[in-house]
């Protein structure tokens, strides 16, 4: 059956062809003129070279015709192929859409990670925040990406890169602040026992009492309004003074700037205390002090009115209230009776500048 088919198409074929070589023959290889002597047209047979040059106008004028049939059926109607890479096209297009809306789902996402981080997890620990400018430093380089941001059909390509690599550094930076406050965590038991949470002496001795607080006063000394960035204990000459931290102690000695004998103590995780005007210093310099242990006596070395303690707290070099760090020894109330009893009653106790 097959055999068949094919040689009844071979036949066409050739019958095909005859009749294009019989067309080409009449049209082409001879031509009629009208004899007026016999009044007929008579058949005349044309050069082969005009022949060939015949042919080739017509091939010429045919292939220009479909090429301008092609061409106007293409801008009217679309072929299917171009539907298909039209509707290819569209998907794409919806699927690029659909993936930067990930992107940027998951970017605020990691924002609000970064906000909670600094706020919550790095300030419990205190450690330093990292700003946002820091999180995503080096993220405005779009000059990577500037001639495929500049052309249409690559810019949705070039819009999800930029937005993957901010994604990718800020993570990045995340990771390692995460990495830091696990770090902090595990320090926190250590960090519980360094960080200064007494009193430097025993408050509860009936003649010793706040005589001084943080905060702008006029100076005893000089009477010129001045910042007293610590607080004065005042009390009997030879009160055991403590540490009220682990730490190292980084000075122990007369200073000349008015502290008299000085111990300073090294808590680490930003924070430093400082204990002034001592009669004596019972703790060398880059000795380890436990809380509680006496690292001085109460005295009246240096700037000083009287027998008193000068006693500073610093965190990341800065003198903060000390109130503040009087956590395990004192409750509120009790604190605020200390302060109560402490307003109008500090005339003729001893302090510093
Ligand atoms: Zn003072």
């Amino acid at each position: 059956m097959r055999q068949a088919l094919s040689r009844l198409a071979a036949f066409a074929f050739l019958r095909k062809s005859a009749y294009i070589c019989a067309f080409f023959q009449q049209h082409l290889a001879r031509r009629y003129i009208y004899n007026e002597d016999t009044l007929s047209y008579e058949a005349v047979s044309i050069p082969i070279g005009a022949q060939l040059r015949r042919l080739l106008a017509y091939t010429l004028l045919g292939v220009a015709l479909s090429t301008a049939a092609v061409y106007l059926f293409s801008y009217f109607f679309e072929t299917p192929r171009s539907i298909l890479l039209h509707r290819q096209n569209d998907e794409l297009q919806l699927k690029y859409a659909f993936l930067m809306q990930r992107f940027r789902q998951t970017d605020a996402t990691l924002t609000e990670l970064l906000l909670r981080d600094n706020k919550v997890y790095r300030s419990v620990f205190e450690a330093d925040i990292i700003p946002l400018s820091v999180r995503e430093a080096g993220m405005n380089g779009a000059g990577r990406y500037e001639q495929l941001l500049a052309a249409p059909q690559t810019k949705v390509v070039a819009e999800a890169s930029l937005l993957m690599d901010k994604i990718t550094k800020k993570a990045y930076v995340q990771s390692k602040s995460f990495d830091e406050v696990s770090g902090y965590a595990h320090q926190k038991e250590q960090m519980m026992l360094c960080i200064p949470s007494i009193q430097p002496l025993n408050i509860a001795h009936r003649r010793v009492r706040i005589s001084a607080l943080y905060g702008p006063r006029i100076d005893p000394v000089y009477h010129v309004p001045r910042f007293h960035d610590g607080i004065d204990f005042a009390g009997p000459m030879g009160t055991p003074i403590y540490a009220t931290g682990d730490g190292v102690v980084t000075t122990a000695s007369y200073n000349l700037h008015g502290y008299g004998n000085l111990v300073f103590v090294d808590h680490g995780f930003g924070y430093r205390t400082r204990y002034a005007h001592l009669s004596e210093i019972k703790v060398q310099r880059g000795q380890k002090v436990k809380r509680g242990q006496p690292v001085g006596l109460m005295g009246n070395t240096g700037k000083s009115t009287g027998p008193h303690l000068h006693y500073e707290v610093l965190h990341r070099q800065h003198a903060v209230n000390p109130i503040n760090f009087f956590g395990n020894d004192v409750s509120a109330e009790e604190f605020n009776k200390i302060i109560e009893a402490l307003s109008g009653k500090t005339e003729g106790l001893a302090t510093d500048y």
